[in-house]
């Protein structure tokens, strides 16, 4: 190779900015894409962004942000805070980070915490009712702010592994959906991050120096079952990667036909038609040619 072909190695610093450049990108545009292809967002919605203090919910607001100055659609944004009067919350963090984004706020202060130590016996986890009861106070606060959308910070990560628990523990196929309407029926509850990797969240979290506050002050006990799906789940991506994209992409590619779920399909009734189907019976083939051509591939949601 001569002089004049050899590449210039890039200065470490330019070489991270690129890297950065090119996350801010990938994120601004995963986001995008989830928010068009779920129709989440319409022209004047009060979208209610839920911020734990974690790195997901603080990117999660900190996008729609970036987001929202470019939109073509005018939507509002709130975030809100549920203290939940957990021992050494540092309550000061959330209302002086929120202030220096220039973003309308609130915080509500429900001692939640108390509820469920007084109700839950010692050594049991206390997530269950703790999540219900925060649900609950988020849905209510969204109807006194007039939000329209409740956000909330689950990732593509989240998704694939809440599958995959249903699978393993509760043998169902049921994931965690990127719009769904809460059980009151009065709110629509929307995932932004759905396409989103953890592994980029937390990049950007560190890139962006969020005050992070640390979820474990509650002192309940981490949910193992989850944990180590997930640590399944980076073994997997370590060793193929694509692994987890393709299992996300996989939840919007389902063919019940394929599946054995007698009401989504009417296996009782099925006759022969005589008329060729390419989506007939292709399910034991390596290749399967007929999908490829139908959906046009890629597979890969990013
Ligand atoms: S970890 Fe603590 S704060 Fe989080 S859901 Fe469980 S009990 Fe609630």
């Amino acid at each position: 190779m001569n002089a004049m072909s050899e590449p210039v190695p890039l200065q470490p610093e330019r070489r991270q900015r690129l890297e950065v450049n090119k996350l801010s990108k990938r994120l601004h545009r995963q986001v995008s894409r989830a928010i068009s292809d779920f129709n989440m967002i319409e022209p004047g919605d009060k979208v209610m962004v839920c911020v734990s203090g974690g790195k997901d919910s603080y990117a999660l607001l900190d996008i729609l942000l970036g987001l929202r100055a470019r939109a073509p659609v005018p939507f509002d944004l709130v975030a809100v805070n549920l203290d939940q009067k957990q021992p050494d919350f540092p309550a000061h963090v959330l209302p002086e980070y929120l202030a220096s984004r220039a973003v309308p706020f609130h915080i509500e202060q429900q001692d939640t915490y108390s509820i469920v130590k007084r109700l839950i016996p010692e050594g049991q986890t206390m997530c269950s009712l703790c999540s219900r009861l925060r649900r609950g106070i988020l849905y209510r606060v969204a109807s006194e702010l007039g939000a329209t959308k409740v956000a909330l910070g689950h990732h593509r990560d989240d998704m694939v592994a809440t599958l995959l628990m249903n699978m393993f523990f509760g043998a169902r196929m049921k994931g965690m959906p990127p719009k769904l309407v809460s059980d009151d029926g009065r709110h629509v509850v929307i995932r932004p991050l759905a396409y989103v990797a953890e592994s980029d969240l937390e990049r950007w979290a560190e890139q962006r120096r969020f005050p992070i506050i640390p979820c474990n002050l509650c002192g309940s006990q981490i949910n193992l079952q989850r944990a180590r799906i997930k640590q399944m789940l980076r073994e997997w991506e370590h060793r193929y990667p694509g692994r987890i994209d393709n299992m996300a992409a996989a939840m919007g590619r389902i063919t019940p036909s394929h599946l054995m779920d007698r009401n989504l399909h009417p296996f009782a009734t099925l006759q022969a038609t005589g008329v060729s189907d390419c989506r007939g019976d292709k399910a034991f083939d390596e290749d399967d040619e007929c999908s490829a051509t139908q959906t046009g591939r890629p597979v890969r949601i990013v």
